[in-house]
């Protein structure tokens, strides 16, 4: 099996670029974000505070987060219910970047994300992907890119979609979570020491897509692949 590793931090453009990479390649593409989020909200529901590491330990046991592919788009579900469209909002991916930080809640999550790369060409995208899910996986990128960048993109998406949103405010909420994500004692973002620095600042969509897959054919032809 062959397994791909981006790692990087909020508002990258990890998720588009490593779909667009994943469906190029025919790989199944594993969204880890979107597993934080939904036990985060399940921890906004409860009316938890994401600090609050007995609670939230005590907790884990009673939630299960699974994945399925509905025509080839991940659909993550929380004790059952599909709960992909709710788990966007800015809220969620606080509470979701709070609660990663406790231990409990990255236990849950590890084995699954460990056993979807037995069972097939993957490429996984997260924070700690290349660092501690994946160890050994054949390729691994961080990609990255300027906050006030990310900030902008941020800002375009939710602008394009009509929403009404403060550039500013945007961007302090990228710096906190790049903050928070980088230095919580469990599996901080950083990138590991094999992986491939991208950074997409000024670069195109494609242009990091590009730059990944040949990436991936320099490892094949480096390999027995
Ligand atoms: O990537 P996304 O913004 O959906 O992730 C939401 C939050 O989940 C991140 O801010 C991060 O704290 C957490 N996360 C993590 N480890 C991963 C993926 C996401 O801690 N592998």
């Amino acid at each position: 099996m062959f397994s791909i590793a981006i790692d990087g931090p909020a508002g990258a453009g990890k998720s588009t670029i490593a779909k667009t990479i994943a469906k190029k390649l025919g790989f199944v593409y594993v969204d880890t974000g979107a597993m934080y989020r939904a036990m985060g909200l399940y921890f906004l529901r409860k009316g938890v505070d994401g600090q609050d590491g007995e609670t939230i330990a005590a907790m884990c046991p009673e939630i299960s987060v699974t994945i399925e592919y509905v025509d080839g788009e991940q659909q993550v579900l929380l004790n059952g219910e599909n709960v992909s469209g709710l788990i966007r909002t800015e809220e969620v991916g606080q509470m979701a970047s709070v609660s990663s930080a406790q231990p409990a809640v990255r236990a849950a999550l590890l084995q699954l994300q460990r056993d979807m790369a037995k069972s097939a060409n993957i490429l996984m995208d997260g924070r700690d992907i290349g660092t501690k899910v994946l160890p050994d996986a054949q390729l691994k990128i961080f990609l990255t890119a300027s906050a006030d960048v990310r900030a902008k993109r941020r800002y375009d998406e939710l602008t394009a979609k009509g929403v009404s949103c403060d550039y500013e405010v945007i961007k302090q909420d990228i710096i906190k979570r790049d903050h928070q994500d980088m230095t919580r004692a469990t599996a901080p973002l950083r990138q590991a020491e094999d992986a491939v620095l991208v950074d997409s600042s000024y670069m195109t969509i494609n242009q990091v897509v590009e730059a990944i897959i040949a990436e991936y054919h320099k490892v094949l032809e480096s390999s027995a692949f």
